[in-house]
């Protein structure tokens, strides 16, 4: 009999989650996964954004707490351009 614990109940769905993210694209898994999210908790679902190779680092010490990255740490290199006009 296979014993089943956290951990490989996690490894299972992570494994099953990349093969769907394989097929059919990640970008479309995050986004139904959002749009899904929303229709359940409307404004309370995870967004997307723009490819981690389009953005910079924020410029915050404390992600949680910042009004320009929203906690994410990441912006678009025009939104950086506007902090450093603003400072
Ligand atoms: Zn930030």
């Amino acid at each position: 009999m296979t014993e089943y614990t956290v951990e490989s109940y996690i490894n299972t769905v992570t494994e099953d989650v990349v093969k769907v993210c394989r097929i059919h694209g990640y970008g479309l898994v995050m986004q139904l996964a959002s749009q899904s999210w929303g229709a359940i908790q409307p404004g309370l679902n995870h967004v997307t954004g723009p490819a981690a190779g389009m953005t910079v680092p924020c410029v915050c010490d404390s992600p949680f707490h910042c009004e320009w990255c929203c906690g994410t740490g990441w912006l678009t290199k025009h939104v950086k351009e506007l902090i450093k006009d603003t400072e």
